[in-house]
């Protein structure tokens, strides 16, 4: 092993890790395309785009190029009082591919700070109308990052205790399957008729790090219907659902309601660097209008409005616009659902679910289901083994490659899942 391994474990503390039990890192030394490249000569194929980020393949040369260009005009400026071109083409660009229902974007980092925006928007929204609404709304398994407000209003649980007592008041309903979908929307109805919702937060279609859970538009369509009846906004997190995960530029273009704002991140920059944006509508917008600038929205950040991460982002969007790249989310997509077809009935698997580019599988265990189950690690574990970085959440195996995967590629992750599977009893 070379000095980089060893200096890893020496001076670096890694996220989501027990450092104390944890096995060595891969050692990474070069990404291509939809692979990892390790310093023992070894290669994986990032099957879950690097943490749901890397849409197009590791090192595109069209964004490079285009990242290269924009750090030759302008590297990073300030963006209070200072404005440049690529934020506001960016801007534009992303108002007309949400079809204009939002009219303004606000910049951040990353998915947990444009999720904090949006908490600030909705609650100074309420404040800037005089209205002391406090209560806010959000779905079990919820996840919405990692700061203090994100925390809040996701699931409550082991990865958020030591905090707990820090949360402010959520109150969570369960999560919309098949059987109790209206059940939940009379629960619904019934908290925001009292009048005291400020908010509704939700990761339209699919819960994310809650395993890949897939619900329906149509529920979502109700609920936010309700919400609107009892004027509690909506913020839809499409961090990880955003740019053609789901099969359409957002998962909330399958509905015909609209949340009243919505977060991007992960996929937004091709995912090859931190960006986040909070789109709010003019209703949104108009009310932090005033004389007083302590009816502002009083929030930022140094590296809002990174010029290089905006450019990164615009020449994202010109991959997204090629006739390719959509034929690509297609082939993936009806890859997926054909393999929903052929193992739905599967014994080994509790449920196979598709939705765009993702595939779900469940996997059918004797252990209780969540985030630590140790097949889990097992999983992991044998992929590894076999050349595939696959990251299951609990009993979840799931696929969200990189558009640019080949359809091979895509065939050797299917066979490897059922060769895990197979090696359960
Ligand atoms: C990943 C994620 C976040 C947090 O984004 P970070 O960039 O990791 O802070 C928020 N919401 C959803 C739905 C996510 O998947």
């Amino acid at each position: 092993m070379s000095s980089f391994s060893e200096n890893d474990r020496k001076f670096v503390w890694h996220p989501f890790t027990q450092m104390k039990t944890a096995s060595a890192p891969l050692p990474v030394i070069r990404a291509e395309s939809v692979w990892l490249f390790t310093e023992d000569g070894k290669k994986y194929l990032d099957a879950n785009s690097s943490w749901w980020t890397n849409i197009h393949g590791h090192g595109n040369k069209y964004i490079a190029d285009k990242i290269h260009e924009q750090f030759l005009k302008i590297d990073h400026i300030i963006f209070a009082g200072v404005s440049h071109p690529k934020a506001v083409e960016l801007s534009e660009r992303i108002l007309i591919r949400a079809n204009q229902h939002y009219q303004k974007v606000f910049f951040s980092d990353n998915g947990s700070t444009s999720v904090e925006v949006a908490l600030k928007m909705v609650y100074q929204y309420w404040y800037n109308l005089g209205q002391t609404k406090k209560r806010f709304l959000a779905l079990q398994g919820a996840y919405h990052g990692d700061t203090f407000g994100a925390m809040s209003v996701g699931e409550r649980g082991y990865f958020n205790k030591p905090f707990e007592h820090l949360f402010f008041d959520v109150d969570y309903v369960d999560f919309p399957d098949d059987q109790n979908g209206e059940a939940v929307l009379s629960v619904l109805e019934k908290l925001f008729s009292t009048g005291e919702f400020a908010g509704f937060i939700f990761e339209p279609l699919v819960q994310g790090a809650a395993g890949m859970r897939i619900y329906s538009a149509e529920w979502l369509d109700k609920a936010i219907d309700l919400a609107k009846k009892y004027q509690v906004l909506t913020i839809g997190d499409e961090v990880m659902t955003g740019f053609y995960r789901t099969g359409k530029f957002l998962a909330t273009d399958y509905l015909s309601k609209k949340p009243d704002i919505i977060c991007l991140s992960k996929g937004l920059t091709g995912g090859v660097l931190p960006l986040g944006l909070t789109l709010a509508t003019q209703k949104i917008f108009d009310a932090f209008l005033h004389e007083e600038t302590t009816k502002a929205l009083l929030h930022g950040h140094s590296f809002t409005g990174n010029a290089i991460a905006c450019a990164a982002a615009c020449a994202s969007l010109d991959l997204l616009d090629q006739k390719q790249t959509q034929e690509k989310v297609d082939t993936i997509s009806k890859s997926h659902q054909q393999f929903v077809i052929e193992q739905m009935q599967n014994p080994k698997f509790s449920k196979v679910k598709s939705i765009g580019t993702i595939l779900s599988i469940e996997l059918k265990t004797k252990e209780a289901a969540g985030y630590f189950v140790s097949v889990r690690d097992q999983a992991y574990q044998y992929f590894l083994t076999k050349g595939f970085l696959i990251r299951p959440l609990g009993n979840v195996i799931f696929l969200n490659p990189p558009y640019c995967i080949s359809e091979e590629e895509l065939r050797s992750l299917y066979q490897v899942i059922l060769e895990f599977a197979e090696t359960k009893e």
